[in-house]
């Protein structure tokens, strides 16, 4: 039994990666100042014996005694992260700094939540780890994509200069139930507006594509990476590499919920991706670790969650 810190533990991968770890028998403690997270999102974890909560932001020291460290905290979703840009910076830079010094004193494994972004919008495509991305270091996603670089920066300077046993993992975009619903990202959006007969909002004209990963798929990855040998340090990109366009995403949510909802076309915001798609022989070769869940089927169990979400909240309004 191991005794895991998770930053950003009430989010939405933190919420999976804490059921998943504690499933396997281990003691979680979930660090979380709530800006995007929630405790619905741990309501079913907060009496677990092997299971505390503690809210705290990771900008600021923390001193706990641990043996491994997943550092998941920060605002995920474009309007989440450009709400408070400032504060975004300040949770991927200083909390990677506070969370290496924590490592650095207990000596133990420390594992870092990056991402895709760090790609910008990426001009090799599919995006191997070895590409060094093409990312405006002063639009608004800045604050984001060049935070989780100077994130990557700080891992990898602590592994030099302190000998951290480090694990970086590049995320492409994921999806499951606990997502958000009201953190605008492409899935969660457009299942919400197909189950409320709502337009589907399409930004740009609907080529633009992403790879979409399942949550458990996901977190699979994530937990083999901790685990995978010492000295094996990434970065590795975890994601699905099967690539759609939002046209396709939004026709197959349609189908799926059998919506009467229409596509509408809206202005596509700045500095947005063109295409994304992961290169993942290096997970496949080092970690034994490739996707299972088709798109199809993932989008089946996200839609039965949103719908049974929805309709909780309905059978609270009419009580109210
Ligand atoms: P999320 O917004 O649901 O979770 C982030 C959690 O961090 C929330 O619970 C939030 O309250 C917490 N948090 C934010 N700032 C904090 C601070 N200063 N101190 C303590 N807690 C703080 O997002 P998510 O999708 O679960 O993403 C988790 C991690 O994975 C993030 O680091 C994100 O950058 C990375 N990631 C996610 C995706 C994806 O598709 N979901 C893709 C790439 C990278
Ligand atoms: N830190 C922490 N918990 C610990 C040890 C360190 O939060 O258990 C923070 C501490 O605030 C420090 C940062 O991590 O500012 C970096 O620690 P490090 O030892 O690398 O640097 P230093 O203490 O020399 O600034
Ligand atoms: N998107 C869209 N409609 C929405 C939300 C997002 O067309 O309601 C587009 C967005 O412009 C982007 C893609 O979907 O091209 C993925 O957006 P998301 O915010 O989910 O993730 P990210 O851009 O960070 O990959």
């Amino acid at each position: 039994m191991k005794r895991i810190l998770i930053t950003g533990g009430a989010g939405f991968l933190g919420s999976h990666l804490s059921e998943k770890l504690l499933k396997e028998g281990n003691e979680v403690l979930c660090v979380d100042n709530f800006y995007t997270g929630s405790r619905k999102n741990i309501h079913n974890l907060l009496d677990h014996k092997n299971f505390e909560l503690l809210r705290h932001d990771v900008t600021h020291p923390l001193f706990v005694e641990v043996d491994q460290i997943y550092n998941l905290a920060c605002p995920a979703s474009p309007i989440h992260y450009q709400f408070d840009p400032v504060q975004t910076t300040k949770t991927s830079v200083l909390g990677a700094i506070n969370m290496l010094g924590l490592a650095k004193r207990l000596k133990i494994p420390i594992l870092q939540a990056s991402t895709s972004e760090v790609y910008g919008d990426p001009a090799v495509h599919p995006q191997p780890e070895n590409y060094r991305g093409n990312v405006n270091p002063i639009g608004p996603r800045a604050c984001y994509d060049e935070g989780k670089r100077c994130a990557e920066t700080l891992f990898f300077d602590y592994y030099r200069q302190h000998q951290i046993d480090i694990k970086v993992i590049r995320i492409f975009n994921t999806y499951g139930p606990k997502m958000n619903p009201l953190d605008g990202r492409v899935v969660s959006n457009f299942i919400v507006q197909a189950l409320k007969g709502e337009n589907i909002s399409i930004y740009g004209d609907g080529t633009q594509t992403r790879s979409f990963c399942y949550v458990d798929d996901l977190i699979d990855g994530m937990v083999k990476m901790m685990n995978s040998s010492q000295g094996f340090t990434g970065p590795v990109n975890i994601g699905n590499p099967r690539e759609f366009t939002m046209l396709d995403l939004a026709r197959k949510i349609i189908d799926l919920t059998g919506s009467e909802s229409r596509i509408v076309f809206q202005e596509l915001p700045e500095d947005d991706p063109l295409q994304r798609r992961p290169v993942i022989d290096l997970a496949s070769e080092k970690l034994n670790w490739k996707p299972t869940i088709e798109l199809t089927n993932g989008l089946v169990k996200t839609i039965e969650y949103f719908r049974d979400t929805l309709q909780a909240e309905k059978e609270i309004q009419t009580l109210a």
